[in-house]
């Protein structure tokens, strides 16, 4: 899901709040951010709404500028709105929602982890969408009993960019979420996730190119004259969609590939040698054995620690007669015992949560399996 960073736990994750972001609540347990491009954004409103401040009514000297202020703020109380019922609808599936961050293209809500299935993303995407034209209907209702002034142009303004948003939003490409109503689609008629995420990735980035040459087409089919900001605009967006749906693509590869990497394959031979054992002596035997890796056990076989790698290339090799194998091993914790059966993304997981370069691999029935360097892993995503 939308930049989701998931494992970080909470207190960490409020001192890892993105740069140039601040608080301002929480909205049902998730802080809500405010970038602060936004004031830049607001500030853009402000002026060019002056002109028709000045024209509703005239003579309000520099006050014509909260007008705009107060309409970008209503606007981006919407988008909180929009935001907020992707993370209700989150939440009611079990998921975490960690913050909605609200910046100059809109919003963004980081929730932990993957919808699991396709209904899950379906739901989860569109009543963001949906909210929007809801706003935007409830807004419109309001228009047409608003007096002519001030109000009227503000509740205008509202009735326009929310049902433009709603719409926008409905596109079908990622990273929108019309992109992944898509993906829930093509998941649901064809089972597989990925294919689900290329396809709208590819909606994404033929949506990023439409966006880039949406001014030129502006002028040649309707003679509308387009201005630098048209160009700009449409170059800001274009990039925005095109990383996003490049990154949605790269990841459901990654994935895709992840799904064939198993644990077992990977399994290095280990020799266990007790732990008070010379290193040089342990380097020996294990070369002897041809084993791939070294684990500490206690005088009743039972495991206590996997030797570094790492830190064994770091012992001069004329220390190492004299050093005990326990010197360079990493003490067996519980996130250290792996079972052998463990593939794909759950191992990643695993690596994530508690990150070593080895693990034991542990059969059903509690005998050491082998040992799985993660070193092997990333090497086994990377080939594919
Ligand atoms: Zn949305």
């Amino acid at each position: 899901m939308s930049s989701s960073d998931p494992g970080d736990d909470r207190p960490e994750r409020r001192a890892q709040r993105p740069p140039g972001t601040f608080r301002i609540g929480s909205i049902a347990g998730s802080d809500v951010l405010v970038s602060s491009s936004w004031f830049l954004v607001a500030g853009l409103i402000a002026v060019l709404m002056a002109p028709r401040v000045d024209q509703i009514e005239p003579g309000l000297g520099a006050w014509k500028y909260l007008v705009g202020v107060v309409f970008a703020v209503a606007l981006y109380g919407a988008v909180l709105l929009h935001e907020a019922s992707h993370a209700v609808a989150a939440r009611r599936y079990g998921f975490q929602v960690h913050s909605i961050t609200l910046h100059f293209l809109g919003g963004v809500t980081a929730i932990e982890g993957e919808a699991r299935s396709p209904r899950q993303e379906f739901w989860i995407a569109v009543v963001g969408p949906v909210t929007s034209l809801v706003v935007g209907a409830a807004a419109l209702g309001l228009w047409f009993v608003t007096p002519e002034g001030l109000l009227l142009l503000v509740v205008e303004g509202l009735a326009g960019a929310n049902i433009l948003i709603g719409l926008l939003n409905l596109v079908p490409g990622l990273p929108l979420d019309g992109g992944r109503v898509l993906k829930a689609a093509v998941w649901k008629l064809t089972g597989h996730v990925e294919t689900g995420v290329v396809a709208a990735g590819w909606g994404g980035r033929v949506t990023a190119v439409a966006v880039l040459f949406y001014p030129v087409a502006q002028s040649a089919f309707f003679g509308v004259q387009t201005t630098v900001v048209d160009y700009v605009l449409s170059i800001v967006i274009a990039m925005f969609l095109w990383s996003g749906a490049t990154q949605a693509i790269m990841s459901a590869r990654i994935r895709s590939r992840l799904t064939r990497v198993v644990a077992r394959d990977l399994a290095r031979r280990t020799l266990a040698v007790p732990d008070d054992l010379p290193l040089a002596e342990a380097l020996r035997r294990a070369q002897e054995a041809q084993a791939g890796s070294i684990i500490t056990v206690t005088s009743g076989g039972a495991p206590v620690g996997v030797v570094d790698e790492a830190a064994v290339r770091a012992m001069p090799a004329d220390r190492r007669p004299w050093v005990a194998t326990s010197v360079v091993t990493r003490t067996l914790e519980a996130g250290l015992r792996l079972p052998v059966a463990i593939t794909g993304s759950e191992l990643v997981e695993a690596i994530r949560t508690t990150p070593a370069s080895e693990y034991l691999l542990m059969d059903a029935d509690g005998s050491i399996y082998g040992v799985l360097a993660t070193a092997d892993v990333e090497r086994a995503i990377r080939a594919g």
